[in-house]
């Protein structure tokens, strides 16, 4: 139990004032897995020294003393991480809902707004900005 208390204060006076772990600083460390893992199936000694930057990098910015910078770079990271997961879900449910729901882009506003498949000419109101869109289903 000392020693868990001895290396508990050992840790927190090494990252006393730093940034500390963050999301970007996580995907980057997961990431680094990935590709080694990949990488036991490709065998290049270009990507796994490639992909030695991102633990790298992940650790310069736990240890970061630019709190501020380093907490813009991670919120940067974070919306650009939710468009791509938006992206990704609105995708799979489009391939998903096929056969059910067709899916649009408001030309307004560039929300989707999802349409039960039902043939013919409807009206339909944009949930976001309200502006309504004629659709055709075939
Ligand atoms: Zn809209």
């Amino acid at each position: 139990m000392q020693f868990l208390l001895q290396l508990k204060r050992k840790y927190d006076k090494l990252t006393e004032g730093k940034y500390g772990f963050d999301t970007l600083s996580r995907d980057m460390m997961i990431l680094w897995v990935i590709i080694g893992f990949l990488n036991r199936f490709i065998r290049s000694r270009i990507v796994e020294f490639a992909a030695l930057v991102l633990p790298v990098l992940a650790l310069l910015r736990v240890f970061s003393e630019a709190v501020y910078k380093r907490s813009n770079e991670n919120r940067k990271y974070l919306e650009i991480r939710e468009k791509v997961f938006q992206f990704v879900k609105i995708h799979f449910m489009m391939i998903k809902e096929s056969k059910t729901h067709r899916y649009y882009k408001c030309k307004n506003c560039s929300s989707y707004i999802r349409v039960k498949r039902k043939k013919g000419e409807h009206y339909v109101d944009c949930p976001k900005c309200g502006k309504e869109i004629k659709v055709k289903i075939r």
